[in-house]
């Protein structure tokens, strides 16, 4: 008994460090099973337990479980098709873990059992960016764009990220085609494609259409959950377009409430991330998106299913869909409309 507690006891530190790896890894954003080649582990000797035929590693995943893709591996040319992990990484529930766990603590005998079968295919495969498009009437060749992203990770169906953004933008295009508008510019409606990724189908746009920079109002993107927008911070120069353009949106719902404010000059990022707007404000384009808010109550928490088993088509919340279709149509219609380019001035620093 003296000698399984010493062990014990030493088990518990190894989890402690393997906790901190773990850690710094993920703040390292270098998390993954080939780090033998940079230096960099998952877990306390992993590189001598992968050369002593290890059949693979279980660890406590916190619920719910979070999907990221390991972007160090996509966009590293070390790693090739010819040198893809061949351990097992298994993250566990972490009820089922703990489960395991207590069991080993009572020396009870048990099996694992995992069927695994994980399928590589030599890329590249091709993907597609889908982009709704209404002809301007008058100044067909500037732009006022909406979109979300046509991918979702595939632990769950994506029902909300984007789905929830994705749909409200589709939507607004049904909406504005019925009415029989004509608007002034033209209006792109863009589902992109592998945001998840690392932004590809945004990223390939921008590049494929650097001559339409120049002449784009604001692209409107939704990537945040199902929660509605109630607002818009602009800066000084676009301020009395929007607040006219905005005007009818406090009219059809007074339950929501909608304010345009004035904010800015922003910070225009150095580089893209976290979302298709990135890459447009990257080249200062105007990016602005709406400030959304749970504004009935709904206890929405996006955190909670962001990349997760959770996001499923059953957590979109349908009155605040149709609020964010009906604003985004009303908004983008707008700015579509006006007689000027939506003014740049002020909006970054
Ligand atoms: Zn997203």
């Amino acid at each position: 008994d003296s000698i399984r507690a010493a062990i014990i006891a030493e088990n518990n530190e190894t989890a402690k460090k393997n906790y901190q790896i773990m850690e710094d890894n993920w703040n390292n954003n270098t998390d993954n099973p080939l780090l033998p080649l940079k230096e960099n582990v998952p877990a306390l000797f992993y590189k001598e337990m992968c050369e002593a035929g290890v059949l693979g590693f279980i660890q406590s995943a916190t619920v719910p479980l979070r999907a990221l893709y390991d972007k160090a591996v996509m966009n590293d040319p070390a790693f090739t098709f010819d040198n893809l992990p061949d351990v097992c990484d298994i993250k566990l529930d972490e009820h089922q873990y703990a489960t395991i766990k207590q069991m080993v603590k009572e020396r009870r005998t048990f099996f694992l059992e995992f069927d695994i079968r994980n399928h590589f295919r030599m890329g590249p495969v091709k993907y597609y960016n889908v982009i709704g498009k209404i002809k301007g009437s008058k100044y067909p060749d500037e732009y006022v764009m909406a979109s979300g992203h046509l991918d979702a990770f595939d632990v769950a169906t994506g029902g909300v990220d984007c789905g929830s953004g994705i749909t409200p933008v589709m939507e607004a295009a049904r909406m504005i085609m019925k009415s029989g508008a004509k608007p002034k510019r033209t209006m792109l409606f863009c589902a992109f494609a592998g945001e998840e990724f690392g932004l590809l189908g945004s990223t390939a746009w921008v590049k494929a259409n650097k001559d339409k920079l120049g002449k784009i109002s604001n692209l409107f993107n939704r990537d945040g959950g199902p929660t509605p927008p109630v607002g818009l911070d602009v800066p000084k120069a676009m301020y009395p377009d929007f607040v006219k353009i905005c005007e009818p949106v406090k009219k059809i719902r007074p339950d929501y409430p909608f304010e345009v404010k004035e904010a800015g000059p922003f910070t225009k990022p150095s580089q893209p991330g976290g979302t298709d707007a990135s890459v447009f404000a990257v080249e200062a384009v105007p990016a602005i998106d709406f400030n959304e808010k749970d504004i009935k109550g709904y206890n929405f928490s996006y955190g909670e299913i962001w990349h997760t088993e959770r996001d499923t088509y059953s957590k979109s919340i349908p009155e605040y869909q149709e609020h964010a279709a009906t604003v985004m149509a009303i908004v983008t219609l707008g700015v579509a409309n006006l007689d000027h380019l939506l003014s740049r001035e002020g909006l970054y620093k």
